[in-house]
């Protein structure tokens, strides 16, 4: 059963009545927690509207539950929608926002329900105007988040520090550490604004599509069919089969960090005055740690660690706590400090695709490839993804013309690339004294790292783009 519905983006006049569910429960992002937030009014069974608060509601009585569940059914309605979108992130909202804008008829399937718990939060300068874009305002992110000027790292062995700031003249922050249920949840109620349908607690298992038509099929065992298919399930295992179900990923986790182990604690002594400003990346042996302040004075701590660094048979809190003495500095600051959360895990997470798009689909986002989390490069590429792919969407859809899903296809390979030879350099620890820590770096390249580190990753002329692109992309003579 799915088990939540949101918004719309569908032509048979129910946007009056989606709009009087908005204002109900837009505040509370989609949970209404108090049952006097809402008026239940009994909803005709073929209007799939009005779920999402209603479940949500903890004193629901059973009666009126049990007409929420006829209703989740999501009645048989043609399910023809221009594009399907499988998994409501950042990557899949963002596309649906940009392609209800152009007038699609968009359904996004989400599994879980927002807010809920992501990691991933420290975001980069080069996100900000797309964000803005999607309607993200700089005023809104000043609210809301905890504002970043920059990438400190951290040599453990020396006890070195070198900043790249990334602030302007004008002092006006240029990036953001955020909460990523708050900064999800808001993508989705974008996407439901521009239009979007949004169904959560809607698992989709498998799918299969071809140049005029796809279909998905629910763990619900819902059918829901469209003119094309985004998929922007993130690193879940959906993502590593093709459309004959065969895997088609590279599974580049081997070379990179192999496990991270994470939680969050509460206000602790800075080791350097302004360091909620910045992300720290401490190197320690067998892997990195990183600490990202976020808005509510808590700070998000994880260690990565390569295979060699991982000890099997112990807890996620000893693994945690193994390589937090392997950087002193923090291991002082932090061993009499509880943690705030459970220890949450994330393993194996680097691969990259074959293919990025078909006859009838494509991915984007971590679905389309996901690389080792040093350069907190994830929500910058899964946003960029989905804008390139969603022009490419909408130039199919509206004039049958293919073209730009190479296009969108080139940008992301050359992206990637130069990513993960930047994350190769890391791993291979000379080469990082010499570009991070060097005493006699020539200035145009740390201002060359520097951006890097903003995420201007399309940059041809920097430097040390140029020395990490993918020849295959160079000869190509990319143009952006
Ligand atoms: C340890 C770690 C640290 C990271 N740190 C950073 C960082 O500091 N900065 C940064 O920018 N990035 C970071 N990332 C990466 C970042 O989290 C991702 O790149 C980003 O969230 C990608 O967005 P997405 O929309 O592609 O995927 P997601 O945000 O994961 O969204 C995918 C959605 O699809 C849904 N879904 C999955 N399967 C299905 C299904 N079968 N049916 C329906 N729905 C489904 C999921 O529930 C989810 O909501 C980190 C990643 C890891 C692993």
């Amino acid at each position: 059963m799915c088990m939540g519905e949101s918004g719309g983006g569908d032509t048979d006049g129910r946007h009056h009545q989606q709009g009087q569910i908005k204002q109900t429960c837009d505040d509370q992002d989609f949970s209404c927690k108090e049952e006097s937030e809402f008026q239940f009014t009994p909803t005709p069974l073929n209007n799939p509207v009005t779920v999402a608060c209603i479940i949500e509601s903890p004193a629901l009585r059973s009666n009126e539950l049990q007409l929420c569940m006829e209703v989740c059914k999501l009645p048989d309605m043609g399910n023809e929608w221009d594009v399907l979108i499988v998994g409501g992130g950042v990557a899949g909202c963002a596309a649906g926002v940009w392609l209800a804008k152009a007038g699609m008829k968009v359904l996004i399937l989400e599994k879980h329900f927002h807010p809920r718990h992501h990691i991933g939060e420290s975001l980069l300068p080069a996100s900000m105007p797309i964000l803005a874009d999607l309607g993200i305002s700089m005023d809104a992110m000043l609210n809301r988040y905890q504002p970043k000027y920059g990438a400190r790292f951290c040599d453990s062995a020396t006890q070195r520090y070198e900043t790249f700031g990334f602030a302007g003249a004008d002092q006006t922050p240029p990036s953001f550490q955020v909460s990523r249920a708050e900064f999800d949840a808001e993508l989705k109620s974008l996407a439901v604004s521009a239009g979007c349908r949004y169904q959560d607690h809607c698992q989709v298992v498998s799918w299969k599509a071809q140049a005029d038509h796809a279909e998905v099929f629910t763990a619900q065992q819902q059918i829901h069919s469209g003119r094309f298919l985004i998929i922007a399930a993130g690193r879940s295992r959906l993502n590593y089969r093709g459309a004959d179900g065969v895997s088609d990923a590279r599974d580049i986790s081997n070379r990179f960090g192999h496990l991270a182990v994470y939680n969050y604690f509460p206000p602790f002594p800075p080791a350097l005055d302004d360091e909620r400003s910045y992300i720290t990346l401490h190197l320690i042996s067998d892997g990195w740690i990183w600490c990202i302040p976020l808005r509510d004075g808590s700070t998000s701590i994880g260690a990565v660690l390569k295979q060699s660094g991982v000890q099997q048979g112990i807890t996620h809190q000893e693994q945690f706590e193994q390589a937090l003495q392997r950087c002193p500095s923090l291991w002082n600051r932090l061993s009499n400090v509880a943690p705030l959360d459970e220890y949450r895990t994330a393993a194996d997470y680097s691969y990259r695709p074959a293919t990025r798009y078909g006859p009838g689909w494509v991915k984007i986002g971590d679905a389309g490839g996901f690389l080792d989390p040093i350069f907190s490069s994830g929500v910058h590429l899964a946003i960029n993804s989905a804008q390139l792919a969603s022009q490419a969407v909408i130039q199919y859809l509206n004039h049958n013309d293919p073209s730009q899903f190479e296009t969108f296809n080139r940008h992301m390979d050359w992206a990637e690339g130069v990513f993960e030879a930047f994350i190769e350099r890391f791993y291979h620890r000379d080469l990082v004294q010499q570009l991070f820590f060097a005493d006699y770096r020539p200035a145009h390249m740390k201002a060359a790292i520097t951006d890097l580190l903003a995420g201007r990753v399309w940059d041809p002329e920097n430097p040390v783009i140029a020395m990490l692109a993918p020849k295959s992309a160079v000869s190509q003579e990319m143009k952006f």
